[in-house]
């Protein structure tokens, strides 16, 4: 782990937003509601660092971890012109300039030929194009390519869902009210193993016929699961027993930044214990997906994202198991069109922080049963 100065070093405070919601009038419909509601969730934090110019070469190289091989290490320092006199550079801004002037049913033929994936909007097809293009120039074998994209073995999807109101007042305690993990194998590109509880809150014990609603979550499904204390415990023993953090590399992933700043930093404070290390640093996939496929982030909730990509929710939407399962689908095949998934979110002292390109890659701190508050 990093220490608190170096954290501190790598962070940039979120002086723009708040993590908590505004008031949603109670007069406005529910779509305008769930619309409103997922902007809020978007958290977008201004302009990420992370974010380089995809056909720039300094990104090219910045992008890839320094124990690939294959490449010079990570580095955010502007690259000097020299250093990008290499050929295979040029090459790479040729086939980009030509993959842009390419219309949908030429990308698609194209990919076809390559026999890569065909779905997805215009801009999905153009990336997808080019990252394979990058690839074949940039890495020696394909063995090297999978190292080079691959730094976590696994990542771990988490949507929680939380106890809410239709107007969800600001101040609205959300308590978790079902705690999911899918698992992504990135070496598989699959999805391997899942965790699914619900739990029972103790503020607010009865569920709003709103929430009901909107989940599927029944009042007996909460009045016959833990209390929080007891459900992170059983994560954490499922992550402990999956190796994770100790044998394998791993990191989480959510949709949006309020699962952690949000969700998972109220229901903490309220069960009196300690935010888990291990949920510090996370991949936000609507910030990774608005910059690798340069979608605007206005674009990127859960439905837009796979709409994009040609793909259909399956499942019920905001079920927690099927988001989760859903937001999956989407990482898969984002690793599959060559993005470098990378933790972009933090919670630092109770802030919402992104995370710089300079920050040393590191997997996840092995899960450990968070500790009172007061200890
Ligand atoms: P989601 O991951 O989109 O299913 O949302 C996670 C949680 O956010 C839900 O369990 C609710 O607590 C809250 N939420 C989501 N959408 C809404 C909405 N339209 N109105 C109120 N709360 C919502
Ligand atoms: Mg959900």
């Amino acid at each position: 782990m990093l220490t608190q100065t170096g954290r501190a070093k790598n962070v940039r405070p979120n002086s723009s937003r708040n993590i908590d919601v505004a008031p949603a009038k109670g007069s406005e419909s529910v779509s305008l509601l769930h619309s409103k509601m997922e902007e809020q969730k978007e958290n977008i934090l201004g302009q990420d660092e992370n974010k380089k110019p995809a056909d720039d070469p300094a990104y090219v190289k910045a992008a890839c971890p320094a124990q690939s091989g294959i490449m010079a290490p990570v580095t955010t320092e502007p690259a000097s012109q020299g250093e990008f006199s290499d050929p295979v550079y040029k090459e790479i801004a040729m086939a980009n300039g030509h993959i842009n002037r390419m219309s949908r049913e030429e990308l698609r033929l194209k990919l076809s030929e390559l026999k890569l994936d065909t779905r997805g909007v215009k801009d999905v097809l153009k990336k997808r194009l080019k990252s394979y293009y990058k690839r074949q120039k940039l890495t020696v074998s394909p063995g090297e390519a999978e190292k080079s994209r691959q730094f976590y073995d696994f990542i771990c999807v988490v949507d929680f869902e939380a106890t809410c109101e239709e107007s969800n007042p600001q101040d609205f305690e959300h308590e978790i009210i079902e705690f999911p993990i899918v698992l992504i194998d990135t070496h598989k590109m699959e999805i391997v193993d899942s965790f699914q509880a619900y739990v029972q809150p103790q503020l607010n014990p009865r569920l709003s016929d709103f929430c009901i609603q909107l989940t599927g979550i029944t009042q007996k499904m909460v009045d016959d699961a833990d209390p929080f204390p007891t459900v992170i415990r059983r994560v954490v023993n499922w992550m402990q027993e999956r190796e994770l953090g100790t044998k394998h590399r791993y990191t989480l992933l959510t949709d949006g930044s309020w699962d952690m700043s949000k969700f998972l930093n109220i229901q903490c404070r309220l069960s009196g214990l300690r935010y888990p290390p291990f949920a510090r640093k996370w991949i936000n996939i609507r910030k990774s997906y608005g910059n690798f496929y340069k979608v605007p982030r206005v674009n990127t909730k859960l439905s837009s994202m796979l709409e994009k990509l040609g793909l259909q929710y399956e499942g019920r939407p905001h079920c927690g198991l099927d988001d989760s399962r859903n937001i999956a689908r989407i990482a898969l095949r984002m690793l599959a069109d060559g993005c470098q998934l990378r933790p972009n979110e933090q919670l630092f002292e109770g802030q919402l922080l992104g995370v710089t390109g300079s920050t040393p890659l590191e997997g996840a701190p092995p899960p450990n049963n968070p500790k009172g508050r007061h200890h």
